[in-house]
């Protein structure tokens, strides 16, 4: 990581994008209550693009993805100008905490290591995590869409001439 403002928290903060999270939330409740894995691409923090993958270990405790299918993702995003920003995979019912089997096999380096924990159905909670020195530090996970973006302006501008 380039920025680091503490122990805490690593310095940076991923955007996901509104349909990303969607997708991933719809990947993760059609899993449970085994865990669902995919990959994340984007660019400038932002991800743009998700690639649910087949979890090959079908557990509900750990996931592993097929090669073939994290080459093709990884082909699609060079394509697009796009590199990987994340790892991600679901917790059916554990807290979106990486667990030791989890950081046992993070070998990626400079990627977000992304959770989204289903423990409580009602309340999807995605968190993530960067590895320094084999240590999952939390990062920060904003969820965000253009159309929400555009929401921000304030609404005394709608409608005025320019
Ligand atoms: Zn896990």
């Amino acid at each position: 990581m380039r920025l680091q403002t503490g122990r805490e928290m690593s310095g940076m903060t991923l955007i996901i994008e509104r349909e990303v999270y969607d997708a991933m939330l719809l990947a993760a409740r059609r899993a449970a209550p085994l865990e669902a894995c995919g990959l994340c691409g984007g660019k400038d923090g932002r991800v743009t693009q998700f690639y649910e993958r087949t979890n090959v270990d079908a557990s509900a405790e750990r996931f592993r993805m097929k090669p073939e299918e994290q080459f093709a993702a990884i082909k699609d995003m060079r394509a697009k100008g796009l590199r990987m920003l994340a790892i991600w995979h679901s917790h059916p019912t554990t807290p979106a905490r990486m667990s030791a089997e989890d950081v046992r096999l993070a070998y990626t380096p400079d990627v977000v290591y992304l959770i989204l924990s289903l423990a409580n159905p009602d309340a999807p909670d995605l968190r993530g995590y960067a590895l320094e020195n084999g240590s999952p530090v939390p990062v920060a996970v904003e969820v965000h869409s253009l159309s929400t973006d555009n929401q921000h302006r304030p609404p005394s501008h709608e409608g005025k001439p320019t």
